[in-house]
């Protein structure tokens, strides 16, 4: 970057958003900002409202209130194939490819779908598709069923399905549970190479590790409302994020949500 370069522009930003159930207030007035170009971690206890927030910015949920805004255009409110369009893109907590599908159809049915670049022809999708498995290390199981991947084989596959669409902004809803320590370096590397190649990253995680080693911010949340933000070396030592989520599981102390 050369000193005139332009300010950083927030390529996805949340206002005040605010979810309720029934009676449980999921998200109480959320805002946050993800710059261009960034990784930012989202983090919290379970239950604090990381994947409602996720539902809501990818049109999968509405918001009771507050806004959303893509590229500076407000989402809030649009169906998700709009959002997706829009160069937005996500992965899920819980990851159900198709098993009677090979790799590559699974991923081609992202490109399909559309997204910045998608909505392609079902050619075309298999092309996309290729081109994604190999850039997530998944090239050789192109023709197997997706049922024989194994957990770092299904998290890439979840990867490239997101990526098929042409993302500018992925979400990742905890994509790297699940896997071995041995494995989470490997996927780290995945996530970066991601990132590197320009899409805007919000991940959660809950292994604190990836975040710090990921993450050029982190926003904490704990029950639906934002409790610090910042770099991770110094949000992870701030006292309130300490008290309401890594303490809680180092001690029964305190009265904080519940872990599953
Ligand atoms: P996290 O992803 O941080 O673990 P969630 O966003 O899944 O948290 O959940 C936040 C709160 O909202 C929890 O109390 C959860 O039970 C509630 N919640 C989430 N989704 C729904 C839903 N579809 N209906 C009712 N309550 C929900
Ligand atoms: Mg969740």
């Amino acid at each position: 970057m050369t000193g005139d370069a332009p300010a950083v522009e927030n390529i996805l930003e949340v206002h005040d958003v605010r979810r309720v159930f029934g009676g449980v207030v999921a998200l109480a007035g959320i805002s946050l900002a993800v710059p261009k170009g960034k990784v930012v971690g989202l983090i919290g206890p379970n239950g604090s409202g990381k994947t409602t927030l996720v539902n809501v910015i990818s049109g999968m949920l509405r918001p009771t209130s507050g806004t959303v805004q893509l590229k500076g255009k407000t989402i809030s409110g649009l169906p998700t194939h709009r959002i997706a369009k829009m160069g937005l893109s996500r992965t899920f907590q819980v990851v159900r490819p198709f098993t009677n599908m090979s790799v590559l159809e699974n991923v081609a049915i992202g490109a399909m779908f559309g997204g910045a670049d998608g909505g392609h022809s079902a050619a075309a999708a298999m092309q996309v598709a290729r081109t994604v498995l190999d850039r997530v290390g998944l090239a050789s199981r192109a023709d197997a069923p997706a049922e024989e991947l194994t957990v770092m084989g299904r998290k890439r596959l979840e990867l490239a399905r997101a990526l098929a669409s042409g993302p500018d902004v992925l979400l990742l809803d905890e994509v790297l549970a699940g896997l071995r320590s041995s494995e989470l370096e490997e996927a780290i590397s995945l996530v970066r190479s991601v990132s590197e190649s320009g899409v805007t990253i919000l991940i959660i995680e809950h292994v604190l590790r990836v975040i710090v080693s990921l993450c050029d911010q982190v926003v904490v949340i704990n029950r639906g409302q934002k409790i610090a933000e910042g770099v991770p070396d110094v949000v992870m030592r701030n006292q309130a994020v300490i008290d309401a989520y890594l303490g809680h599981r180092a001690s029964t102390r305190h009265n904080g949500p519940t872990f599953a």
